[in-house]
């Protein structure tokens, strides 16, 4: 008990450190914690909460402090036998690259929804390529792609190049099920920033959130999110959150951290 009073100091004192940065950060134009120093606190956050609990359902403990949002990120693995619960094969209900293409079931309904809001709107070229991903699926394509740099660099430096392609196992949000990547035939349904010309990521990017996506990995925030630009990867995070993250123009790193310390809470 006394452990736990010393855990719930220690916790306020770096949260109250942590929301003076964010409140700080809206002096300028958008909001945005610097990246080291959150990742560092997210890391600490995650460790004191794998002391203090015992951790259900194979998820990042750090996920403790805002249940409702499954973070996954290069500090917050998910277990590898994690599976969502249930599972829709969104091809058999809209247009994809692949046979079949799971998504936990409540991204799948959102997803169909979107993409047939999409039609109605003329765009009817947008196609999903890739969704849930299991631990050794990942582990095999993030192995060629450090296969891949280390054609060009040494391995060390190959390492953490691939894991900001392909992330590293255990630390993809595609193995979550609330991820889905998406291209459309004026790209050639392929995975390229070029995505971002599209007529499908300008109508994502100005209604995605109107059903519960984001843009998980935006330009210019590598640092914060561990992972290139991705036009292409959708997140799913449910309405309410996604309308909070598009509204302010944070990733979902800093939304978390904010939305832990109850800057939504009213
Ligand atoms: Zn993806």
């Amino acid at each position: 008990m006394k452990r736990f009073g010393v855990f719930l100091l220690i916790f306020c004192i770096i949260f109250s450190a942590a929301l003076t940065t964010v409140y700080g950060q809206q002096a300028n134009s958008r909001l945005r914690v610097v990246s080291s120093t959150f990742n560092r606190f997210i890391d600490m956050l995650s460790e004191s909460a794998r002391t203090y609990w015992d951790i259900q359902d194979n998820i990042p403990a750090v996920n403790i402090l805002a249940p409702d949002i499954l973070l996954v990120n290069r500090d917050n693995p998910i277990d590898r036998y994690y599976r969502p619960e249930s599972m829709i094969d969104i091809a058999r209900y809209v247009r994809s690259t692949r046979h079949s293409l799971y998504l936990e079931e409540n991204a799948a309904r959102a997803y169909i929804d979107m993409v047939n809001s999409m039609g109605d709107a003329g765009i009817t070229d947008i196609a999903a390529v890739s969704g849930f991903r299991d631990f050794d699926h990942q582990t095999r394509i993030h192995n060629a792609e450090i296969n891949r740099q280390a054609n060009r660099f040494p391995r060390e430096e190959a390492r953490w190049r691939a894991a900001m392609i392909v992330a590293a196992p255990g630390t993809s949000e595609h193995q979550s099920g609330l991820a889905v990547d998406v291209s459309s035939a004026e790209v050639g349904f392929s995975l390229t920033t070029r995505f971002e010309n599209t007529r499908s990521f300008r109508w994502l990017s100005q209604y995605a959130h109107n059903y519960g996506f984001i843009i998980r990995y935006p330009r210019d925030s590598t640092e914060i999110t561990g992972v290139i630009f991705e036009p292409w990867h959708l997140r799913y995070v449910g309405i309410d959150h996604a309308a909070r993250i598009f509204e302010s123009g944070l990733t979902l790193e800093e939304y978390f951290i904010a939305y832990a310390g109850g800057i939504w809470s009213e």
